[in-house]
């Protein structure tokens, strides 16, 4: 669609992976919308502890065997992002029902639309699992322009929020897919182990379910006190409490109803199995640096839990959207970092420190 010619520049800034701990600040050819695609100017994108992950070298990050023990090279990284169309032609306009100058989010995930997953409308296992920022195929939004392919899923935000707090829209997601696992119901006492951003997002979605209690744990005060405003009815210092005692005492000695891990640290995990009640539900949305060694028979014998996991947003952008939008989180403080492009290395050591910082978003110029 050929809205207000916007001029774009040939070449551009981009943050480009060479390797673990490679990334440089490069320019780069400002990539071409094809038929059907769009071209975006990247407002803000967040540094996810996955970006991290990545940058410090994971290997088989996304459970894929095949794939060597970094992000491929050459690769911009960036999945969590808001920018504005300044490309787009009829078709791209039509599927996603965007026109240039349109604030737009893309899911994390760029679906093949192909696989057996794909085809039973769950796209978020895809198999050949595109996402942005960690593969050659979808660069991501470290960068001041990018493109979503014809597969994308897309989705309007308002124009009101600051960028930073738009781009959230991709974290809230997972917290509120996470939450959805859970099937919380009004009785229940659900726990939220970590109140980083997953965390966060992960309390406020509960709240949103408005069960009879939900318990953050966290060692960090200032992080305990965002999840108050988040909707926590009750805070727990781990390093001053015992979290297993003090949801016994909430609960008659039974347990809590659900627990949802948003850490990724293994003491989070036995940590959630002893304080469920029997026939609770435990969420695993934790990403793990190493393996976990916990007694399975908690989990049979003992208690019949439900385990399940949980990863990436689906079907719950909108919420989250809907959620930025209603001004009902303290974004103010959860982003706590702004950063101009170029200061993307120091934007990756406050989140690899993570005790001065909650979210921490690159904004190119
Ligand atoms: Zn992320
Ligand atoms: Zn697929």
């Amino acid at each position: 669609m050929p809205g207000p010619a916007q001029s774009v520049p040939e070449k551009m800034q981009a943050v480009v992976c060479h390797g673990p701990e490679d990334y440089r600040l490069e320019e780069v050819i400002t990539p071409v919308a094809g038929p059907g695609e769009a071209l975006v100017r990247v407002e803000a994108v967040g540094i996810c502890a996955s970006d991290l992950k990545c940058y410090h070298g994971a290997a088989k990050f996304w459970g894929d065997e095949n794939r060597p023990a970094w992000a491929e090279t050459e690769v911009i990284p960036g999945h969590e992002f808001v920018g504005e169309v300044v490309r787009l032609d009829e078709a791209a306009t039509a599927r996603w029902g965007v026109q240039v100058g349109d604030r737009v989010v893309s899911e994390q995930i760029v679906p093949c639309w192909q696989c057996r997953y794909c085809q039973r409308g769950e796209y978020w296992m895809c198999g050949p699992h595109d996402l942005y920022g960690f593969k050659r195929r979808t660069p991501g939004a470290m960068a001041q322009y990018m493109t979503f392919p014809v597969e994308a899923l897309v989705h309007k935000i308002s124009k009101h929020l600051p960028a930073a707090h738009a781009a959230f829209a991709e974290p809230l997601s997972c917290s509120l897919h996470a939450v959805e696992r859970a099937d919380i119901g009004f009785d229940d006492v659900v726990v939220v182990a970590g109140c980083g951003p997953i965390g966060l997002g992960m309390v406020a979605g509960a709240a949103a379910k408005f069960p009879a209690r939900v318990v953050a744990l966290d060692m960090a005060p200032a992080k305990l006190e965002l999840a108050e405003q988040c909707g926590a009815t009750l805070t727990v210092d781990i390093t001053q409490q015992d979290p297993v005692e003090v949801v016994k005492d909430l609960t008659d000695g039974y347990g809590a109803d659900v627990y949802l891990e948003g850490t990724g640290h293994p003491a989070a995990v036995p940590q959630g199995l002893n304080l469920l009640r029997k026939l609770g539900r435990f969420v695993e949305y934790g990403v793990f640096g190493s393996d976990v060694t916990v007694d399975w028979s908690i989990i049979s014998d003992d208690k019949e839990l439900d385990v399940r996991g949980a990863h990436l947003g689906p079907h719950c952008w909108p919420a989250a959207i809907r959620m930025l939008e209603s001004g009902r989180l303290p974004m103010d403080r959860i982003c706590t970092h702004q950063l101009p492009l170029e200061r993307f290395q120091e934007g990756l050591d406050l989140v690899a420190d993570g005790t001065s910082s909650i979210k921490v978003s690159l904004i190119p110029a």
